[in-house]
């Protein structure tokens, strides 16, 4: 088996203010960790498609980036998202690699594909950038895989350490998904307590500070990994964050490389049992560039 690789070297031209943490640098400790893959196809991405854009984001968001992205300034977009030259480009070209990884597993679901791009996008909103975050990568390509392929059961699975409020704002009561979210709490963005989840396509999982491997694998193993598996679905899509690390500087669970590939290999499991292998993961957040390193080489090495 191997890994399919979409990625591009504009993703590195989003440039966020000096010491920012989601910065250019992540990506090359991403695509650092890939090299290390047994012989990985790698692919360049393209740019997102509108139509793509327009089933997850509002018409108005689109047009304000587009507007804001030729100022040429560095805008900031809410307290820590910034939108300058070519972050527009970078952010299609995430998306857009999402897109294809959907493509490329329905045409051939013997490879599952990882988007290892930035900027990452499970805060954002539909009308909303947030947390890093300017187009919602997974919602979109989420999106795409029932649109245009038509599929009706659609897991899309984030184990980034902050909660995917965005993805869950525009994916909740939209039956041909389900939703699933294990993240540190209290944390940023402080939504996804499961006592406030009302969707019945939504499942939100917390971990306290501090909580290792054993807490994250059993939440999974009790909680999460059998609901993707009474789902059935057709696809897995994947919001790989790796900012649970227990060298992350911004969260403060103490997972290990090890923890990345099992999760890797769970998912890939089931994407075997129910989706033919169908799997796209999309890289999300993760800011200490050893840990990405590591770690994106872990998961990578579980769904290769
Ligand atoms: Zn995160």
């Amino acid at each position: 088996m191997t890994l399919i690789v979409y990625s591009h070297p504009d993703c590195l031209a989003h440039k966020p203010p000096a010491g920012h943490p989601e910065r250019p640098e992540r990506l090359e400790a991403a695509l650092a960790g890939i090299e290390q893959l047994d012989q990985p196809i790698l692919r360049n991405a393209h740019p997102v498609a509108f139509t793509d854009l327009e089933r997850v984001h509002g018409s108005n968001y689109l047009q304000s980036l587009r507007d804001l992205d030729t100022s040429g300034a560095l805008l900031s977009l809410d307290p820590d998202t910034y939108l300058g030259r070519n972050s527009l480009q970078a952010a299609r070209l995430a998306a857009g690699a999402v897109c294809e990884g959907v493509d490329q597993v329905m045409a051939d679901p013997a490879h599952a594909v990882f988007a290892v791009v930035r900027p990452p996008g499970h805060h954002a909103e539909s009308s909303q950038a947030m947390g890093f975050c300017l187009l919602n990568n997974i919602a979109i390509g989420a999106a795409r895989a029932a649109d245009v392929h038509g599929l009706d059961r659609i897991a899309v699975v984030d184990f980034d350490v902050h909660h995917g409020n965005g993805t869950e704002a525009i994916l909740r009561d939209h039956a041909r998904f389900l939703f699933l979210s294990s993240h540190q709490s209290p944390l940023y963005p402080g939504t996804g307590d499961p006592a406030k989840t009302r969707a019945g396509n939504v499942i939100n999982a917390t971990l306290t500070a501090h909580s290792g491997s054993d807490e994250f694998r059993a939440l999974w193993t009790e909680h999460l990994l059998p609901a993707v598996d009474a789902f059935r679905p057709q696809m897995i899509l994947v919001s790989a964050g790796f900012d649970g690390h227990w060298r992350d500087p911004l969260a403060q669970l103490q997972l290990k490389d090890q923890d990345y590939y099992w999760i890797g290999e769970q998912l890939m499991g089931l994407a075997r049992k129910h989706a033919s292998g169908r799997l796209v993961a999309s890289l999300e957040g993760g800011y200490d560039l050893a840990a990405i390193t590591e770690s994106v080489l872990a998961f990578g090495e579980a769904i290769e």
